[in-house]
């Protein structure tokens, strides 16, 4: 048996309605409140996309800044609407327990620093949606998962294509079975990095491409197969001797054996610009998404065996990723649910990179 279009995308938007209740749709009394983000790290992802989706958002608004530029922080400020009180330095953070419009912490700064400002919200009784990846340890990630846990509040690592409706229909495709058995995985993600990154730090990157681009290779290949590797290989190489591999890696690739037999082969680079894609070989059939993990973009196509190929663009059912991240989260903290990719999804994603820079021979932090 086959599925039409119309079938796959009724389907696969009741699979992502599930995961993205709006508080108005679930609240019998209405609730229509939003909920109050404080942005740590003032970057390119907090600025360009993060808090610009604030601004479509029905259900999460920015109320709190933190930054070590002070100026920047006052210019974004004025754009928000937040008040200069609930501007930050890194210095007094902890006194945001204080701030009764700060619900949750958005974290967008450098890797290694994701540990120490989710425990320091935790401790100051706020909610966190932290940027992958969760961490640079496996220690560390484990930690913030001990304190949120104390501290009774809600630890979201903002995995936006697991919240992605194409994602989402593609995920869909190999439950129903459709592609038969997964036999293999193909996928990558890279960019050809500027020399001078924080990325490329071991300090604040914890490693290369995979800390921060690899992971969304590897957190495809799990949801996709719904399944946890079993045994990996691993390679890495620098080829541009030019100064920026110093510390991290230039490029690694990986093979991943699951459960069930399927087979995955990623590739990452910080030497090219590598699009985000990946490709599913079933024993009935194929798919593969290109553009699978840009901001927009997301382009599915499949081809069942005996069926009409299956040629889905997400431009028609795009708001931004960052919207319905923010929505989803804000959702959880209203209504006391869990979210879709808690910290212990970062925490696994974190023991595979650990095993994979392991099974590569590099050190980790
Ligand atoms: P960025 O360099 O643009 O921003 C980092 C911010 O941290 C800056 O405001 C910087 O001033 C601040 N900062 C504080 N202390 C710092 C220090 N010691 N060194 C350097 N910067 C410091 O980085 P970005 O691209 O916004 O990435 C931030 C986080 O978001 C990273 O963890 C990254 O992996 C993640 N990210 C996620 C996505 C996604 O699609 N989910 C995309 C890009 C980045």
């Amino acid at each position: 048996m086959g599925i039409t279009r119309r079938e796959f995308s009724r389907a696969a938007s009741g699979l992502f309605a599930a995961s993205h209740l709006s508080a108005a749709q679930q609240d019998p009394e209405g609730d229509d409140r939003r909920i109050g983000y404080c942005i740590v790290g003032l970057g390119r992802i907090s600025m360009q996309h993060f808090m610009p989706a604030t601004r479509t958002s029905k259900y999460s608004r920015v109320t709190a800044l933190v930054s070590g530029h002070r100026d920047k922080a006052e210019r974004m400020a004025a754009q928000y609407g937040v008040p200069s009180r609930s501007i930050y330095g890194y210095e007094n953070f902890d006194s945001i327990s204080e701030n009764r419009d700060i619900d949750a912490v958005y974290i967008a700064l450098p890797n290694s620093m994701h540990a120490e400002y989710t425990i320091r919200t935790a401790k100051a009784g706020k909610h966190v949606l932290c940027e992958k990846p969760m961490a640079t340890s496996v220690a560390d990630s484990q930690a913030m998962i001990d304190a949120c846990r104390k501290a009774g509040r809600k630890l979201m690592i903002a995995y936006r294509c697991q919240l992605e409706p194409t994602h989402l229909r593609a995920i869909q495709l190999i439950r129903e079975g459709k592609l038969g058995k997964i036999q293999a995985i193909e996928s990558a993600n890279g960019f050809n990095i500027r020399p001078g990154e924080w990325r490329i730090t071991m300090a604040l990157g914890g490693g290369g491409p995979l800390m921060d681009v690899g992971i969304y290779s590897l957190n495809a290949c799990r949801y996709l197969t719904g399944e946890e590797p079993q045994e990996l290989r691993a390679y890495t190489s620098v080829i541009d001797h030019d100064g920026r591999f110093n510390e991290v890696e230039e490029n690694l690739s990986w093979t991943m054996r699951f459960p069930s037999g399927a087979l995955a082969s990623c590739n990452t680079t910080y030497g090219s610009n590598m699009p985000g894609y990946f490709r599913v070989h079933g024993s009935k059939g194929t798919m593969a998404m290109e553009q699978a993990f840009g901001y927009q973009g997301q382009h599915l196509t499949a081809q069942i065996n005996g069926e009409p190929p299956i040629d889905d663009l997400s431009a028609a059912h795009d708001p931004s990723h960052f919207v319905t991240e923010a929505d989803h989260f804000s959702d959880c903290v209203l209504h006391n649910r869990e979210p879709k990719t808690p910290g212990e999804e970062g925490l696994r994603d974190m023991k595979w990179m650990s095993a994979i820079y392991g099974a590569a021979g590099r050190k980790t932090l």
